[in-house]
């Protein structure tokens, strides 16, 4: 019979982690699903190279850092050295992690909640939502192409074969110039496509720069303004592919005539921005509510923030929610009233989440 953990932690951010290891230290079973190649996947694609991490706390919140162990140095350090860390950190306290794994939906059992992955379901007792604030966004056509928030796990894998870069701004030029690069040093001399809907690609100049000089150095790039990512198809050898529309123009009696091009999808990268966790939210099944006018200070009227109790359990029974997730604030429901909570976005309010949340499930799990 397949094993339920006691708890299952989705994301291994701050958040994830500090989780995992105090259950791990309290004697409860526990399974972290990280999507990325492993643990900080998620500050380790959104921090610029080299960024100092701080320990900062927000204003007029007594907590210290409530796990130490996690907590960056006084003296910062850069994020590189930051992650270095927390990887030996996990790996020296025998957590227990699955990596590019990615968390899909949860589903009721009668004694257990059912975890679905893209490899698989697992079974739980209570769940965690860790998986921070940036969600890529979907390309809505049909199948399988990569997306990608803000930079690439692995430029290595477009090498040798044309890619299509669908985004128009400082993301998607990241990802070409990661790209542009891996294919210069193998002297590769397969192009990379720009493809953006609007006419004009939007990126800032030091982003600009670099390009500049990967195209100066070689670098083989064609670019596809106005072009529309159209349908997803499967060709007659069974391969996923895009259809990109790159022109089109109208002829009298409703004729369009136009051109487009058609990539296999696993050579698709989609960096088309990233949204808020509102749509997993939805997606899950936890209760969200809009802000009324004059009603919440940090949010603005019309957001929808989520439902959680004191402990961070969301209206899902035995779902909790933490970290960069349901930041800048949520409702917090405590004692028949429904307030807005701020809820700063930093590394200790995710650790001291986690530590609130993991005291609450001992206590149900082990009285
Ligand atoms: C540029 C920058 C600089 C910052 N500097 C600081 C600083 O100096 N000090 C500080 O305190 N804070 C800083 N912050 C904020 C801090 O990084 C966040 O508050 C913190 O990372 C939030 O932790 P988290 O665990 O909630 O989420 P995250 O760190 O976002 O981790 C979430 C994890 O979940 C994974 N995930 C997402 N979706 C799925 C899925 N479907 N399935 C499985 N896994 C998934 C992601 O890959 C990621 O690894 C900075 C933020 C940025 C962007």
């Amino acid at each position: 019979m397949e094993k339920t953990y006691d708890v299952i932690i989705v994301g291994g951010g701050p958040g994830g982690v500090a989780a995992a290891y105090l259950a791990h230290k309290n004697g409860l079973s526990h399974l972290l699903i990280e999507a990325g190649k492993a643990v900080f996947h998620g500050i380790s694609t959104t921090y610029p190279e080299g960024k100092n991490v701080y320990p900062s706390k927000p204003k007029e919140d007594p907590e210290p850092f409530l796990v130490e162990e996690l907590r960056p140095p006084d003296k910062p350090v850069t994020v590189e050295k930051y992650i270095q860390y927390v990887q030996h950190f996990v790996q020296h306290e025998g957590l227990n992690v699955v990596t590019e794994t990615a968390f899909e939906d949860i589903e009721d059992a009668r004694d257990h909640l059912k975890v679905v992955t893209n490899k698989g379901i697992f079974r739980a007792r209570k769940v965690l939502l860790a998986f921070g604030s940036s969600i890529p966004k979907e390309l809505s056509v049909y199948g399988d192409a990569k997306m990608v928030a803000k930079t690439l796990d692995d430029p290595r894998k477009y090498l040798g074969v044309r890619t299509l870069v669908i985004g128009g701004g400082n993301s998607a030029a990241d990802v070409i110039i990661s790209i542009l690069k891996a294919k210069r040093s193998e002297n590769d001399k397969e192009p990379v496509y720009w493809a953006h809907v609007a006419e004009t690609f939007d990126v800032n100049k030091e982003t600009a720069q670099r390009l500049g000089e990967e195209i100066l150095l070689g670098g083989n790039i064609r670019l596809l303004p106005g072009a529309t990512p159209r349908i997803g198809e499967v060709d007659d050898e069974g391969v996923d592919r895009l259809v990109i529309r790159v022109s089109e123009d109208k002829l009298p009696g409703g004729i369009e005539r136009y051109h487009a091009m058609s990539f296999p999808m696993k050579n698709v990268i989609a960096c088309i921005g990233s949204q808020g966790p509102i749509s997993v939210f939805d997606r899950v099944g936890v209760q969200t509510i809009a802000c009324a006018e004059g009603v919440c200070k940090v949010a603005k009227e019309g957001d929808r923030l989520l439902l959680l109790t004191s402990e961070f359990e969301s209206t899902r029974k035995g779902v909790y929610v933490i970290g960069g997730a349901i930041s800048p604030s949520y409702m917090r429901i405590s004692q028949g009233s429904i307030q807005e909570e701020r809820h700063p976005n930093l590394i200790h309010t995710a650790v001291n989440d986690a530590h609130h949340v993991i005291d609450a499930i001992r206590g149900k799990i082990k009285g």
